[in-house]
């Protein structure tokens, strides 16, 4: 796996000897050399780690660190601070900002990639573990955690680029009697089938996720609303057509589908207005797809209870 390394120091020296040192097929180097640029990079290229000089010729190291670990945009990259010769309050105190570790110059060059990698090899373990523990263990899906993060991103990130974002709310119908009736094992069975025709029925670029119970959200990032209508009919229709059998009987699965559409107006409430619509395609019967109005906010039986 690649891992990326920003090497923020302001001499042509030490980013060749830096390079020489690391270059492998599994770094990939950047320099910067200044703290303006360094903090830049660092929001850009979202490196694995950050080869901090305390000296830099437009703010000290101390000051930048302090900055990168404020910006949410950069604050969990872990940083290596590279300083001369300094005192061990200096080193308490660069540690004490944030930074995980430092060497002192000139480098001993098998101590510089022993450290290296040693911060490296924990930024990949975090990595894994974070990624570990967005994941639903019954379907293999991303959770409401995943989902929160990503629905909050991809809002800063319509407004930047006007491109419409869709929610798309999908319910499991009378779920609780194919437990009651058929065994929690059945229902895991028909909630990792439901989950199998998401992913089928998605392009890579959408967001699927299990919100919870048998609840999942499909997010849409440049799909309007009736293209959002569309694969919400698509994805009813396969849930329609899954084949979960019990002996000799097979289960019929059916699903509603609530569909909204980011409104720049009420930019907080796209899940709840694709929530209300989900109310109404239970209310008008279920195993359908309904596609968010203003006016189901002012029906009482598509409000949640
Ligand atoms: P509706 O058509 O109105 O959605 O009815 P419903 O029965 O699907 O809805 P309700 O909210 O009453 O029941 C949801 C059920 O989902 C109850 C809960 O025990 C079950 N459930 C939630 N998570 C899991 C799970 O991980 N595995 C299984 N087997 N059941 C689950
Ligand atoms: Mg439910
Ligand atoms: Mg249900």
């Amino acid at each position: 796996m690649l891992q990326r390394v920003l090497i923020i120091d302001d001499s042509p020296q030490i980013h060749r000897l830096v390079e020489a040192w690391l270059k492998s097929d599994v770094i990939d180097l950047a320099t910067a050399p200044t703290a303006a640029a360094g903090h830049s990079m660092a929001v850009t290229w979202q490196p694995d780690l950050i080869l901090l000089d305390v000296d830099l010729p437009d703010q000290s190291g101390f000051d930048l660190c302090r900055h990168l670990k404020s910006d949410e945009a950069c604050c969990k990259i872990p940083i290596v601070f590279l300083t001369g010769a300094s005192s061990p309050e200096d080193r308490v105190a660069g540690l004490n900002l944030g930074a995980v570790d430092y060497v002192v110059k000139p480098f001993h060059p098998a101590e510089f990639q022993a450290r290296v990698r040693a911060a490296l090899r924990t930024k990949y373990l975090l990595d894994l573990l974070q990624q570990r523990a967005q994941i639903d263990g019954l379907t293999g899906l991303r959770n409401r955690s995943f989902l929160d993060e990503r629905l909050a991103t991809e809002l800063t990130m319509i407004r930047r680029h006007a491109r419409p974002l869709s929610c798309i709310m999908i319910d499991v119908d009378h779920f609780k009697a194919v437990n009651d009736l058929y065994g929690h094992a059945t229902g895991d069975e028909v909630l990792r089938g439901v989950a199998d025709v998401l992913i089928q029925t998605t392009r890579l670029e959408d967001i699927v996720a299990r919100y919870g119970g048998e609840e999942f959200t499909v997010l849409t990032p440049g799909t309007d609303a009736a293209g959002a209508a569309i694969l919400a009919e698509r994805i009813r229709d396969g849930i329609e057509k899954l084949s979960v059998s019990r002996g000799a009987t097979v289960l019929k699965v059916t699903c509603s589908l609530g569909v909204a559409t980011y409104d720049p107006v009420h930019s907080s409430t796209l899940i709840h207005h694709a929530d209300t619509a989900l109310y109404a395609a239970k209310a008008n019967g279920r195993n359908r797809v309904e596609v968010f109005s203003p006016s189901m906010l002012h029906q009482p039986e598509f409000q949640a209870a």
